[in-house]
């Protein structure tokens, strides 16, 4: 016994001798010095200089240090002052849903009937063969009391037919070719967690589905193929790479579709640039049995860059359209609540049994009833299941019950808010008010109380409801909480909930990694870690808040690599 144990500690101390000569031999492969470097590790720490080999961080610290990693071959950049964060984590958007706004008609920005018509007519002109038209960024705001009129788009089109989804996704536009080709008449009633909007005083579609009402369009149009779609996600590499953003969070993919296969096509021909991770859609008018489906397609996507590991639930719509999920009834429609798009009971079934087969559950939440009851869900799940490291998450979070927000940290569960919408803009917040109340309305989106209470925050776009998604504008939207040219204080929406340059770094970076159980490869700058870091043109703790959003992102990393480089930077 005793040779043998004196055998095994030779053999520790050669492989600690060897191991270590292997470090302190490394020479890196790029080494960035002379910066700020803001790491986001668990006490904020900040450095000079990081080394890189191998597509890994071997080295953080200061300049003098990171000297004798510099070998004939390495590449060595000067960062004369300029800052480097950790890549930029969007824990919620919608990366898929590109295909639809680099190639099809786009709504977004256009405010008139009028350009509307004219944007229709431009498409036609320019696709004279069209057998359907498709588009997408209609705004909620621009038809207040009704939704937008089948007549708009009939005066133009007739003989094919004409969907386009609003901006926030939750509602269709369609013209009365597609009614008629889906057989949407006055008899036809509204399907539950739906509704068919109707002309006041009759029982005509008036052209706008909402929520469950969009799908009964659904079969009119073909679907997209696998290279649509692949197109589409290369383009949207080539819009965030620019942004700093090195992984997403695809919020809603259906499992067993051309969506998945697009993301696992471009990660087996090496053209992901970035990593994805992505819930799958679970339909609340089926039963657990669709679980099947997504264990089949969580299996598929085991690849590092594409994942997943979770499931998307929507217990609610949207304020704006009058169907988010409210503890007290609305304002201008004094009996209702808004809709619950989930019996209780299945709601908590389906959440245990994602739960036991270890999926994360993603959930869109918008109103304070909607939230009360996830939560409830997730702790029915845990009770059932026994406790575990779910990391389930709610998104939106647009009116929280204060009571709640203990419940997330309880419950292990992560809120992911998107800080773009945490302002008082012209049109959502002119529309929430007589919607919601002034009270309500000033008491949107809690940011801080997360904080305060410890629960994990992190941050994204929605992306293509926010566009651009440039999460430095989300920064300075998170600290200042007013509009980005305003120094009025009273335009300041719910000021109480600002938070720090720290947190809201912190909400783009590490804690998006961990959202996504990432936190050991990502989210901030360790040695060990994938290279997955941003040179900025400003050091963000020394400009005014107020110059956040104008700074620039110059060099991107993604494991090492130079994804994105600002032409106005010469790195070597
Ligand atoms: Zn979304």
């Amino acid at each position: 016994m005793k040779s043998k144990s004196k055998l095994s500690l030779l053999l520790i101390l050669i492989i600690f001798i060897f191991g270590c000569n292997i470090k302190q031999n490394k020479v890196a492969d790029i080494v960035l010095t002379n910066g700020v470097v803001f790491t986001a590790d668990t006490i904020n720490s900040k450095a000079e200089a990081v080394a890189i080999n191998d597509g890994k961080i071997i080295f953080v610290g200061d300049k003098s240090g990171v000297q004798n990693l510099i070998g004939d071959k390495t590449k060595v950049i000067d960062l004369k002052g300029k800052m480097v964060l950790p890549g930029f984590i969007d824990s919620h958007c919608h990366a898929i849903s590109s295909y639809r706004y680099f190639f099809e008609l786009n709504l977004y920005g256009l405010k008139t009937y009028e350009e509307i018509q004219n944007a229709i007519k431009k498409y036609l002109s320019e696709h004279p063969d069209a057998k359907y038209i498709k588009g997408r960024g209609w705004s909620n705001t621009d038809f207040p009391q009704n939704g937008p009129d089948k007549k708009i788009i009939d005066k133009v089109v007739k003989d094919v037919p004409v969907s386009f989804s609003s901006e926030d996704g939750h509602s269709k536009w369609v013209n009365s070719k597609t009614l008629e080709l889906a057989g949407i008449t006055k008899l036809t009633k509204n399907p539950e967690g739906g509704v068919i909007e109707r002309y006041p005083g009759t029982n005509e579609p008036n052209g706008t589905l909402r929520e469950n009402a969009a799908d009964l369009v659904y079969d009119i149009f073909p679907i997209y193929s696998v290279e649509e779609l692949m197109k589409g996600l290369e383009a949207y590499q080539n819009m965030v790479l620019p942004f700093g953003i090195t992984t997403v969070h695809d919020a809603y993919l259906d499992a067993g579709s051309n969506e998945t296969e697009a993301f696992r096509s471009l990660e087996k021909n090496n053209k992901l640039n970035m990593r994805f991770r992505a819930s799958l859609y679970i339909d609340p008018g089926k039963s657990v049995e669709q679980i099947k489906s997504l264990i089949d397609e969580r299996k598929k996507n085991t690849g590092e860059l594409f994942q997943t590991n979770s499931a998307k639930i929507f217990i609610d719509g949207v304020v704006e359209g009058s169907t988010a999920y409210l503890k007290q009834p609305y304002k201008h429609q004094t009996n209702n609540y808004g809709e619950l798009l989930w019996n209780i009971d299945s709601l908590n079934k389906m959440c245990s049994t994602l739960d036991k087969e270890k999926f994360q559950i993603h959930v869109h939440s918008i109103g304070d009833a909607a939230t009360s009851v996830t939560l409830d869900a997730f702790s029915f799940a845990e009770f059932h299941n026994g406790k575990r490291d779910s990391r389930n998450s709610i998104t939106h979070l647009q009116i929280v019950d204060k009571s709640d927000i203990k419940k997330f940290k309880e419950l292990g569960v992560i809120a992911v808010p998107q800080p773009y919408w945490f302002i008082k803009d012209d049109y959502y917040y002119n529309i929430q008010v007589p919607y919601l109340g002034q009270e309500r309305a000033d008491e949107e989106y809690p940011m801080k109380s997360f904080f305060d209470n410890d629960v994990v925050v992190a941050s994204s776009s929605d992306y293509p409801v926010t566009i651009p998604c440039n999460p430095l504008v989300a920064i300075q939207y998170g600290i200042t909480r007013s509009k980005l040219n305003t120094k009025d204080s009273t335009e300041v929406l719910w000021p109480e909930e600002r938070v720090t340059l720290e947190q809201m770094i912190r909400s783009f970076t590490i804690n998006g990694a961990y959202a996504n159980f990432l936190e050991k490869e990502t989210g901030s700058i360790e040695v060990g870690k994938k290279a997955d870091l941003i040179v900025l043109n400003k050091n963000l703790f020394e400009i005014p808040v107020t110059e956040i959003s104008n700074a620039k992102v110059l060099l991107t990393f993604f494991e090492g690599e130079e994804v994105f480089v600002d032409s106005s930077f010469v790195p070597y």
